[in-house]
């Protein structure tokens, strides 16, 4: 293996640069998905930048699950992104939950009151729109805004205690309603929710606004560098506001909720850092349209194997080194890009090239008679299961007189260039010998049902003629031993380069691909049937396939197809 190359993207150069300045001892960072869905390759690239980070400067990442909107989170989107992370190859420090610090945010609260920083606002969501102003022109003071100190943590605690309705009140950033970034525009903190939460049941009947929960656990948790996708920009200066006005390492009154659950804090400043998300041709990649996706049918639930979900990609057969060698290779910058679909297919080809083992499989079976060999004729061959990996060791194939071969590796009347099988002609039975087809039966209507041949005993393996020269080589399996396996061959659920196009009133649901899984009944050798769920294989000149991870069994096997050998689609674009 080549060493690894040393990324060399701006944010770990800003991460070197902290450590070289000592800044920092060493970097904390975090993966905060919202559990309202499941997590989709999007997603991986924050994970391998995250947790990466941490692995390569002797850092911590912690997981956690930003969870301050509680009608749309679940439990199972809790469990699901912790499998995900663990199955990418990452390991957290802390679990944490945004919700173990709604206490601390409380009281955060209650401070920025106490410095006049805050104030509760009773304007409805309507004018608080209306107050707001527009980009080319500035907002206007909430009639609330100068409440005393003292009123405003009467109504705060009164918020806090579920005195009022849904709605009623908010608490609002005293800042300035005439910034140029509208996030600065007195922007809201609390909001009044009656609803339960997963974790925190029915204790709070308020909860934090996204930029003030994000930004205060993140100096909860001693993080350094908080990464996260360019949409945040704007969001910026807020996030440094709260940071700076909470100031928690300076407020012990604050975190001692915090020790009392046995969370440490460890005081830094962290500073928020933008990077371009992922996005991706031939795929959507929100929750929400992933999510419509699963709702409406259009796709067999979350793991579904063409869903760019992590649950799906996984049971497609991406690996994990697949897909942190395309976060790699991606890169990170602060461009907004479209990364080809082929460049994820390309690295999980190149993962699987080096280390998936080979094995026979016919997808569409005819059957070809080597009448020359006796009705009884049982023999076992060595095939080894990597041409070029002599450590993933060998198998036993049987070979016998009757054998399934591919229906389109046979023609009848040969396109010019055919290498495969003609009536008359020669062909090598991949590590068996060369064949040569005598006969050619049809059934009353026509069609091919069986051919016929003579196996030439001087091209067997180890004899004299064994290296004669012919123009193709074809795989096959033994009828008497194969195993009959349902192969699903997938291909990319969306058709069009640019799903999300809405051009002619279209959606993303009017470019999917009917062809983008087809079912075929093949046969493959014994030792592909005995194959553990979610092993990895080369299917000799079909493809790279993967033992599905819910439907295989030996005595029933289900493959699916994760990618084809070679891009098929860089000619259709
Ligand atoms: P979506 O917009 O797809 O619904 P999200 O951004 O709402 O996703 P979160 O749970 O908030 O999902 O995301 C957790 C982290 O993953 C955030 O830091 C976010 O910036 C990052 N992330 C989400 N989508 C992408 C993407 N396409 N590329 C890179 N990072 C992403
Ligand atoms: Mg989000």
């Amino acid at each position: 293996m080549p060493a690894p190359v040393e990324k060399n993207d701006f944010i770990r150069q800003i991460v070197r640069d902290d450590l070289a300045s000592g800044k920092h001892a060493a970097p904390r960072t975090r993966f905060p998905p919202e559990p309202n869905g499941y997590l989709h390759i999007g997603h991986a690239k924050a994970i391998c930048l995250d947790f990466g980070i941490a692995q390569e400067f002797a850092g911590s990442c912690n997981l956690r699950f930003d969870d301050t909107n509680p009608a749309r989170e679940d439990p199972e989107y809790v469990a699901a992104i912790q499998d995900d992370v663990h199955w990418l190859g990452f390991e957290w420090h802390d679990l944490r939950h945004a919700s173990d610090y709604f206490e601390v945010f409380y009281l955060a609260a209650e401070k920025l009151i106490r410095q006049g920083d805050a104030f509760v606002c009773d304007l409805t969501a309507e004018q608080v729109r209306e107050y707001r102003g527009s980009l080319t022109e500035p907002g206007r003071n909430s009639p609330y805004r100068d409440r005393s100190v003292d009123e405003n943590l009467d109504l705060f605690r009164r918020m806090r205690a579920g005195e009022f309705a849904d709605g009623a009140r908010t608490l609002r950033a005293r800042i300035d309603m005439a910034s140029g970034n509208m996030n600065l525009r007195d922007p809201a903190l609390y909001r009044i929710k009656h609803v339960s939460h997963q974790n925190t049941g029915d204790a709070w009947p308020i909860y934090p606004m996204y930029d003030f929960a994000h930004s205060l656990s993140d100096a909860a948790e001693g993080i350094t560098h908080s990464l996260c996708t360019l949409e945040f920009e704007d969001h910026r200066p807020l996030y440094d506001w709260c940071v700076d006005k909470v100031d928690l390492a300076h407020s012990p009154e604050l975190l001692v909720s915090l020790t009392a659950k046995g969370m440490p804090f460890e005081a830094s400043k962290p500073r928020q850092i933008e990077f371009s998300r992922l996005n991706i041709n031939y795929t959507v990649m929100s929750k929400r349209k992933l999510m419509t996706l699963v709702n409406e049918g259009l796709v067999n639930g979350w793991d579904d194997p063409r869903m760019p979900s992590l649950q799906g990609i996984r049971r497609r057969g991406y690996t994990p080194s697949s897909l942190r060698l395309f976060a790699d290779r991606v890169g990170i910058s602060k461009q907004n890009s479209l990364t080809d679909f082929s460049i994820l297919e390309n690295c999980l080809r190149e993962d699987l090239d080096a280390h998936a083992s080979r094995r026979m499989a016919v997808l569409d079976p005819i059957k070809l008679v080597l009448t020359n060999l006796p009705d009884v004729h049982e023999e076992t061959l060595r095939f080894a299961n990597h041409p070029k990996d002599e450590t993933l060791g060998a198998r036993d194939i049987p070979f016998s007189r009757e054998l399934w071969i591919e229906r389109e590796d046979f023609a009848e009347v040969p396109p010019k260039g055919w290498k495969r099988l003609v009536s008359g002609g020669d062909v090598r039975l991949r590590g068996a010998g060369i064949v040569r087809c005598d006969e050619v039966i049809k059934d009353a209507a026509g069609d091919i049902v069986e051919l016929r041949g003579t196996l030439d005993p001087e091209s067997r393996p180890g004899m004299a003629g064994a290296d004669r020269k012919v123009k193709g080589t074809i795989h096959w399996v033994s009828a008497k031993h194969a195993i009959k396996a349902e192969v699903r061959l997938y291909d990319r659920l969306f058709d069009v380069p640019d799903p999300d196009d809405e051009a002619d009133g279209k959606t993303y649901r009017d470019h999917l691909n009917p062809n983008s899984c087809t079912v075929a009944q093949g046969y493959v050798e014994p030792a592909a049937a005995l194959a553990q769920p979610e092993q990895c294989f080369q299917f000799e000149r079909l493809g790279y396939f993967v033992a599905d991870r819910r439907d295989h069994r030996v005595d029933a096997p289900v493959f699916n197809r994760s990618v084809t050998l070679r891009d098929t689609w860089a000619t259709k674009a």
